[in-house]
């Protein structure tokens, strides 16, 4: 156990916004940050790996482990069949270690969260303009236009959330985004041990309004 606890860092942000590139980039930069693999329902990705990406599982062991308080917070993803969920064995020793351990979930599922770790510290992704999911999405080429549509109607709703975050970080360009997010990771007290050298991120010269703290956690 460390002195100092670690802390729970949540990145959000709508489908096609580019948070797993951040969150990748972050990682890679950041040797202290630790993510946490989430257990799914859903089928394994061509190319994802179980205990890597996710930990697979079907829904009975799910339900089963949802019973016994097994997870921080879970919920079936709006808009997907599937259910998600962060587990405590994923957190709470890393936390205890003096880890900052990061969590990419959706809306609900940090809002459900925030009911046990208040202190987290929440940051949305968001897009520069409405346009720029649509042209990551049809970019990516993977989608039906239903699901487009569909992935959609999931981001409006979750833009409309984004003042329940106490960080909302513009991803107009991933350098500025990363140097923004290692800004707030900054401001919040993070230490990388890589080399024993505090971090310093300046905020690059970008407009007043790419990062701006929110009062707080609406209930
Ligand atoms: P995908 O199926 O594309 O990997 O992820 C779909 C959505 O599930 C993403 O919006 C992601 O943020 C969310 N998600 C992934 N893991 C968790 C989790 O542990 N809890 C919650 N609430 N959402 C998650």
């Amino acid at each position: 156990m460390e002195d100092r606890p670690g802390k729970l860092v949540v990145i959000s942000g709508p489908s096609g916004v580019g948070k797993t590139t951040l969150l990748r980039r972050l990682l890679a930069d950041l040797s202290s940050l630790v993510p946490s693999v989430s257990a799914t329902t859903r089928p394994p990705r061509t190319g994802e790996r179980d205990g890597v990406d996710y930990h697979f599982i079907p829904l009975d062991e799910f339900e089963r482990r949802r019973a016994v308080g097994e997870f921080l917070e879970c919920c079936q993803v709006y808009g997907r069949q599937h259910w998600y969920g962060t587990l405590v064995a994923e957190v709470a020793p890393r936390l205890a270690a003096g880890k900052w351990v990061v969590l990419e979930i959706d809306v609900e599922g940090t809002l459900s969260m925030l009911g046990r770790y208040p202190q987290a510290i929440t940051i949305f992704v968001e897009p520069a303009h409405p346009d720029q999911l649509l042209e990551r999405l049809k970019g990516r080429g993977t989608e039906s236009p239903d699901a487009m549509a569909r992935r959609l109607e999931v981001a409006r709703r979750e833009l409309h959330e984004a003042h329940r975050y106490k960080h909302r970080v513009v991803n107009e360009n991933v350098e500025t985004a990363l140097a923004e997010i290692k800004g707030v990771l900054a401001s919040e007290g993070f230490e990388d041990a890589a080399g024993g050298e505090r971090q310093r991120h300046t905020p690059t010269a970008t407009p007043p309004n790419v990062s701006r703290p929110t009062p707080t956690h609406a209930p």
